[in-house]
């Protein structure tokens, strides 16, 4: 291994350890990306645009429903002001976070690919080809079903009236027709 890279796959060896790492799966040594759950309905996406400068280039992206991804964002801006070159990425995501761990999923939880409830509602399947699996909710949090990005997307486009989908709304959930929030919109590229 190149030594400058050494600090590319350290920051990410913790976090696929210690965090659910839900997507890219399978994870290869080409993929500059990790989607993992920060609490309910809510992930972080990382992403290091240049594998040979880990921490400049580094972007955390907080995906979510609306109000609390804008809340969340003002934690993480506050928080990144006191980055801790000392510690590793996953410690300084813990510390600005306030939390002691990531969410992982229950030793005796069913196998997520089982569970209908982690289905999406459009397809009704877990884990797409790509990897992708269902993380978009609502605003509604009374709304439980979710959905892969991009059976959204399809949805949309198939709509007659043309709903704004990446624009200035994600558009409605298309269950309970609450707000769809525009962070969700982070999961389609890549
Ligand atoms: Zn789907
Ligand atoms: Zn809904």
């Amino acid at each position: 291994m190149l030594d400058e890279l050494r600090p590319f796959y350290d920051s990410f060896s913790s976090i696929d350890e210690l965090c659910d790492v839900l997507q890219p799966c399978p994870i290869t040594t080409k993929d500059n990306t990790r989607v993992f759950p920060l609490k309910e309905r809510v992930y972080l996406k990382l992403t290091i645009a240049d594998p040979f400068a880990s921490y400049a280039s580094m972007a955390v992206q907080i995906i979510g429903p609306t109000e609390e991804v804008a809340h969340l964002r003002h934690v993480l801006s506050d928080g990144l002001g006191n980055w801790d070159v000392e510690l590793d990425m996953h410690k300084n995501l813990l510390h600005i976070f306030d939390l002691c761990y990531f969410p992982m999923p229950a030793e005796i939880d069913l196998k997520k690919d089982d569970d209908e409830q982690q289905r999406c509602n459009i397809c009704f399947e877990y884990r797409l080809d790509n990897g992708e699996v269902p993380l978009v909710s609502c605003d509604n949090s009374r709304c439980v079903l979710k959905c892969h990005a991009s059976c959204l997307k399809e949805w949309f486009n198939t709509l007659v009236e043309g709903k704004t989908f990446l624009e200035v709304s994600f558009g409605q959930c298309p269950f309970c027709k609450a707000k769809l929030s525009t962070s969700f919109a982070v999961l389609l590229k890549n």
